[in-house]
Order: structure tokens, then sequence, then C-alpha cells
């Protein structure tokens, strides 16, 4: 490899793998199985735009692997989508799935299109199109491979999908689970759309609450008053800055693609979002200041730095300037393996995106449940626990001659909703995966760091389904 090299997205995330295999007994045989992209299928087809010409649209979908059915992985739309990009975030969701214990194998899809230079209609025809060329190559099903939303993507293509598959296959009772991430009154489910942030702060919160480690970067425990700089004001990076602010930490810088904006008494996500609608910037937000480059905001001395926009944000060029004492991965790759060794000299915690963003993954697996099973998660027991929990208070506050306040009243009642049982599924996830990873890196002077550790988890647990599978004689 020359010294000029440039590693693609695809081989960094090779890289970070090979770093991690030494720390397993595996042989060479299963590390490659396990590493190679299963399937990619590459596939170009046209559209007519609003204005009456003809444009042929590259489409991807790469299914990692197959060790688990479906495959399960989100569809990008963005002008930089490629398929080397595609084959990475496939090996991504493989690894992801693996660590939270979510029994799919790693897929992802891309189209190669700037969604905000194409109209409505063009998007619905694109995303129809593509999902009917899905169809054709059995490359979608509720048993097969389940898309969901990702960058650029949201409840609305996933309601263009999934009305496309269920018109092409007429009768299949279980069509409503060909895809996740759905609006709630197209089968979706109550919590998907906050899942990746939501899972990203539980992570993290994990993790803050761990006084060893904390000790170790010099911060006290716990997220209440950290300083959160958060890049990318998309569904991921909203929802993070939501739950962050809400437990207390200030979030003090936030970044979109026009620039960045600093407030060290904390900005509110609703607002900075409801001003980018109204000015088409998040720029000139009352009360902040303009960063010159949006770049720059990742370079703020802040507790806590959260990449949540796109992959290779923080690499060889800019890791040595970043300040932050934390790094939670949100975004899928955004920092290179170069980084990650600046790091390790600086002594900076980066809590890696392969389990800290299988938020949205881990909700979009309650929600296929949901669709295969066809009931709301809820609605058999809600009542029942409400009833009973009302005559355990009722004996109690007999018993014992004192009543409990209204407020105490309604959470001691309460019977759980879908949400509930959603965040509460999730909330379980996350701080599982986090102390499963953190306990193998502990348990190992020899792994560098966070990320060798939670590859160390999930290569362990792929390569024991491959041999459990007896596919190695
Ligand atoms: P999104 O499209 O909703 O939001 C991304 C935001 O980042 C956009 O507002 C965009 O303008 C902004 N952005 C783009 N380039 C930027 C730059 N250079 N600087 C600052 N901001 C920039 O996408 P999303 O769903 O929030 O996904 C973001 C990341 O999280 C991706 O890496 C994605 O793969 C990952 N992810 C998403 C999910 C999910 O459930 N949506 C799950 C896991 C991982």
């Amino acid at each position: 490899m020359s010294a000029q090299h440039e590693y693609t997205f695809f081989e960094n995330v090779e890289r970070s793998f090979d770093k991690a295999a030494k720390f397993t007994k595996w042989d060479l045989g299963i590390l490659q199985q396990i590493k190679a992209c299963n399937s990619v299928y590459r596939m170009r087809f046209p559209i007519k735009r609003d204005d009456g010409t003809i444009e042929v649209i590259e489409a991807y979908r790469v299914q990692h692997s197959h060790h688990k059915s479906p495959c399960k992985g989100g569809i990008r739309f963005s002008d930089e989508v490629n398929q080397d990009e595609v084959m990475a975030l496939a090996s991504l969701m493989t690894y992801k799935c693996a660590i939270v214990n979510v029994p799919f194998g790693g897929a992802k899809g891309g189209i190669k299109i700037n969604p905000r230079k194409y109209s409505e209609y063009e998007l619905e025809k694109i995303t129809r199109r593509y999902t009917s060329e899905l169809v054709k190559k059995n490359f979608i099903g509720p048993g097969i491979d389940v898309p969901a939303p990702d960058y650029g993507t949201g409840e609305r293509e996933m309601a263009w999908i999934v009305d496309t598959y269920a018109s092409l296959k007429p009768g299949e009772i279980d069509a409503a689970g060909c895809v996740t991430g759905k609006p709630v009154t197209q089968g979706g489910v109550r919590g998907r759309k906050e899942a990746t942030g939501l899972g990203v702060f539980y992570g993290i919160r994990e993790v803050c609450n761990m006084e060893e480690q904390m000790q170790r970067l010099g911060l006290t425990a716990g997220v209440k008053d950290k300083t959160v700089v958060i890049q990318g004001l998309g569904n991921v990076g909203y929802h993070t800055a939501q739950f962050f602010r809400e437990a207390g930490a200030k979030v003090i810088a936030l970044a979109e693609y026009e620039g960045a904006i600093f407030n060290a008494d904390g900005l509110n996500e609703l607002e900075v979002f409801q001003h980018r609608q109204k000015t088409g910037s998040i720029l000139n937000f009352p009360g902040a200041t303009n960063l010159e480059k949006n770049t720059d905001a990742l370079e703020l001395a802040c507790d806590i730095l959260i990449p949540a926009a796109l992959e290779n944000v923080i690499n060889k060029d800019n890791a040595d300037r970043v300040k932050a004492k934390i790094i939670g991965e949100a975004a899928n790759g955004p920092c290179t393996p170069d980084a990650d060794d600046i790091f390790l000299k600086k002594g900076i915690l980066c809590v890696p995106d392969m389990y800290l963003n299988a938020g949205g993954v881990t909700v979009s697996y309650f929600e296929w449940l949901k669709n295969l099973s066809h009931v709301r998660y809820g609605r058999l027991e809600k009542r029942f626990t409400e009833n009973l929990n009302t005559r355990i208070l009722g004996q109690i506050e007999e018993l014992s001659g004192k009543k409990v306040n209204e407020e105490e009243r309604n959470i001691i009642v309460h019977g759980a909703d879908e949400v509930d049982l959603v965040h509460s599924g999730l909330e379980e996830t996350m701080s599982a995966a986090t102390r499963e990873i953190m306990n193998i890196w502990m348990s190992n002077p020899d792994i560098p760091d966070m990320r060798t550790a939670a590859y160390v988890s999930a290569i362990n647990k792929v390569a024991n389904s491959y041999v459990e599978l007896g596919i190695f004689p």
C-alpha cells in the first residue's frame, strides 16, 4: 500500500475488523466468510423527470451476510452513494445486529441522488421503481431482506415501499414486515422515529455512569451538565440533542451543512430546527454565534462530540484538533481508523457507531415483530395491568390509612403503552450492549479501544452462529 493510498470506507471497515480478529480464536476461513459481502445488486433504471427529460438512476442493495434471515439495513438517498459505501454500511449492519442480539443479517441500500434536487413526485417514482426492482430479484420481503430509513429517507419513503411491495404481492399476509420505519398508521411502531437518537443517548449515558471511565477522562459521572456538540440536525442528530438536553446536558453547538452555531448556555434543538425551517439555515440563530466553517464545530472544547451526519468527517487531517473527551459515533463511520490511532494517543474515548447507533435497528426489529404478530404492543395487557395496579394500590391505601397524590397514582397505576415497551426494550438493549463491550475491553489489556472490543463481540457472535449452522464441516 503506497503512502498516498486513501482507504475506502469498506477498506476502513475491513481494517477495523482485522485489528479485532487478532483477539479472537477463529480460523482465517471463517473470518473471511464473515467479512465478505455475500450479494451485491447494482441496478440502473430510468425515470421521467417533471420537465419531461429521462434520467438514469444508479442504485444498490447489498446483502452482506445471510447467517441470519432476513437481512436488514437502511436505504440511503445521497449523491455520494457508491458500491463501496453501500458494502461498508451493509457490513456494519451485520456487526451491529450481532452485538445487540437482533437476529438479522446485515444489508444496506443506496440510491445515488440528492433528494433536495427532486420533487416529491419524482422521489416517489424513484422509490417505487427501486422497490419493484428489488421485488423482481427477490431482494425484499419480510423473510428475505427488510429495508429501513437512513440518510435522506424517512417514513414517507418507507410508506411508498410497503405500498409498492404489497401491491406486487397480493394476499401476502405479512407484507407490512417488508420494510420498517413506516408511519404508525401504515404498520409502524411508536418510538421508531426517535429510536436511533434515544439509543445514542442511552449508550453514552451508560458510559458516563461508569465512574472508572469518567475518572480516567477527568470527568464526573453522569450526563447532567456535560457539554455536547452535535454535527447534523437530521433524524438522528435532532433526537440525540433532545434527549441530552432533557437529561440536563448542554448542547453548546450544532452543525449543519450550511454552517455551525455556538451558545455556551445551550441550544434548544426544536427552536433551532424551526429557525432553520423559517430561514433556510441554522445560521444567525438568536443568541448564538455563527462559526465560520461547519467543521469548526468538530474542534470545539466539549465533553461529548456527536457526529450524526456522514462518514469520514473525523480523519487523519483533523483528529489532532478534536478537543472532546468522548466521541459518540451516531453516524455510520464518522471516524476513520487513522483518527482512532490519534484518539488513543490523546486519551479520547470513542464510543463506536457499530453498536451506539443500533437503536434504529433494534426498534425496527420490534416493528417487524409487531407486523408479524399483527397486534399492537400493550393491546392485550395494558388494561389488565391498570386494573390490577388500581386494586393493589387501593389495598395498600386501606391498610396503611394513607393516600398517594394524583401524580403518583397515575404513575403507579399506568399500564405500559406501545411506546413505553419500545423505549424499555431499547434501554435494556443499549445498556446491556455497552456493558458487554466494556467488559470485553477491560478484560483484555491488549485490546486498544472500544471499537476493537465491539468488533470482537460481533465477530464471536457471527462466527458462533456459522459454526452452529454447521456449514464449515
Ligand atoms: P438525515 O438525512 O435525517 O440527517 C442528516 C443531516 O446531516 C441532514 O440534516 C444533513 O443536512 C446534515 N449534514 C450533511 N452533511 C453535513 C455536514 N457536512 N455537516 C453538518 N451536517 C451535515 O439522516 P439520519 O437518518 O439522521 O442519518 C445520519 C447518520 O446516522 C448516517 O450516517 C446514518 O447512516 C446514521 N444512522 C441513521 C439511522 C436512522 O435510524 N435514521 C440509524 C443508524 C445510523
